[in-house]
């Protein structure tokens, strides 16, 4: 019997090829930490890049806040064409785990893993994971061919910038024209909020892709297989951005590339195009870098509506500076954070104790003393008004980085059960380890229940922290 036209239109419908996109799933419980302080952007620009080319693919995105039992669920009953997981280094047990259960719903499935730990180490997903392909690097144009290859019902296992158990196929050059928005149709920005915001609902924008730094704490290597490691935007599609979230209800947009003020002349552009929009009670954050930062590009942050920057101080020891590679010293920081102050800008400092690195074959560390006049400094400058929100980490010798070439060197690499990650360093006490971390985390605490800007989640986080660190 022949179909009715309602039939055959339902029947191509369900014969869709469906591409699912995922996050490992966080839960609720995650709400109001990193991972769900936005949605994954890389995931974004995929599914954008992916279904201008590929129209008649339907996208699905399994974001971060699910829990595991809903993440399967909806696997289950997308029933994907193409499953595809993004994690770091710090998630991949649960990508794992998810893999795994995805898995197991018998799907027929191109299992797909891309994102930060694939890229560092896809020998580890493919002996540990049922994947069939691991994406190193930028996934946009990879992803697109992998897709494109399947619907085609041609083999995958060429695909440049891929890593499957037979071959490590060649890295795939980075894309040269950024000028796309990400696929924002697919979020309720209702799902996401960052710890520290003046306005609701907000949004993180990506200006920027790629920092042209070094430093060796830093997991950004990771992404520096091929060149060029910087590359902008063009100043008018960023605003053509800002717009469309605004039109969508976003009153605070998170610029948050690496360093927004990689080049002077550029930021001022890109905020000259903001401006132009004229956006009513639109305000913005950014990172910047402390040793890039002028009087002129001061004052047009703030007339376009940046109220907070984040700046990576992490010491204020001019030696340790230099050792890490972070090319600034504690007077450039003092001199930027001196601007913003006279511009009204307001300052979020993050800073890093007992960090490590090599001189001549020697391995070298932040000493006691010097951590604690770091400690000293970040107290004496919340007390001015210079810094207004402070965070702190214990150096962590991160895979991709750096330092965690120097910690596996030196055979330093640690784990504490109270501060977690961090580096056996000769001469320094866990004793005293502990003790700076403590000063720093009541520091932190103290000053984000003074300043009343945090929310109630990371309140507790935080309260749930020290008194963990006050037992000690
Ligand atoms: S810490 Fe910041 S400036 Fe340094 S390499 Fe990483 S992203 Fe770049």
């Amino acid at each position: 019997m022949a179909l009715s036209l309602e039939e055959e239109d339902m029947a191509s419908a369900q014969k869709k090829f469906k591409v699912v996109l995922a996050d490992p799933p966080f839960g609720i419980e995650a709400k109001g930490e990193a991972v769900t302080e936005s949605p994954n952007l890389g995931i974004l620009y995929i599914v954008a890049y992916a279904k201008k080319r590929l129209p008649e693919v339907e996208f699905f995105y399994l974001e971060p806040f699910l829990s595991m039992e809903e993440h399967i669920a909806k696997a289950r009953s997308i029933q994907p064409d193409v499953y595809a997981i993004s994690f770091t280094t710090t998630r991949k047990e649960l990508a794992y785990e998810t893999i795994g259960k995805v898995k197991g719903l018998g799907l027929k499935a191109l299992m797909v893993a891309g994102g930060a730990h694939p890229t560092i180490d896809p020998t580890d997903v493919l002996n540990n994971a049922k994947v069939d392909v691991c994406i190193v690097g930028e996934g946009e144009e990879t992803f697109y061919e992998l897709l494109k290859n399947t619907i085609d019902g041609k083999p995958v296992s060429d695909v440049l910038g891929t890593v499957n158990t037979q071959k490590r196929n060649d890295m795939r050059p980075l894309l040269k024209d950024l000028d796309f928005l990400p696929a924002w149709e697919m979020i309720d920005f209702e799902n996401y909020d960052i710890a520290v915001s003046k306005e609701k609902r907000m949004a993180y924008v990506l200006p920027i892709r790629g920092c042209p730094n070094y430093c060796t704490f830093c997991s950004n290597p990771v992404w520096k297989l091929t060149k060029p490691w910087v590359r902008m935007r063009s100043p008018k599609n960023i605003a053509e951005e800002v717009n469309y979230l605004y039109g969508r209800g976003i009153r605070e947009i998170y610029l948050r590339s690496d360093t927004f003020n990689v080049d002077v002349d550029w930021c001022m552009e890109v905020c000259r195009e903001i401006e132009k929009l004229n956006l009513k009670g639109m305000t913005f954050q950014c990172n910047l870098r402390a040793d890039k930062l002028n009087n002129e590009l001061a004052q047009k942050l703030a007339s376009v509506g940046v109220w907070l920057v984040h700046i990576g101080i992490e010491s204020a020891n001019d030696r340790v500076l230099k050792g890490i590679g972070k090319n600034i010293t504690n007077q450039d920081t003092m001199r930027t954070l001196r601007l913003l102050k006279k511009h009204d800008i307001k300052v979020y400092g993050f800073l890093m104790l007992y960090n490590a690195w090599e001189t001549n074959g020697k391995l070298e560390y932040e000493t006691p003393r010097e951590v604690s006049k770091t400690l000293r400094f970040a107290k004496k400058s919340l007390n001015e008004g210079l810094i207004e929100y402070i965070s702190w980490s214990i150096a962590n010798p991160l895979v991709g980085s750096k330092l965690g070439e120097i910690a596996k060197k030196y055979d330093i690499a640690h784990h504490n059960v109270r501060i977690g990650n961090c580096m056996k360093l000769p001469s320094v006490s866990e004793r005293q380890m502990i003790a700076h971390v403590k000063q720093g985390m009541i520091l932190q605490l103290l000053n984000g229940i003074q300043k009343g800007m945090i929310t109630k989640e990371s309140y507790k986080r935080a309260a749930q922290k020290a008194v963990k660190i006050l037992n000690m």
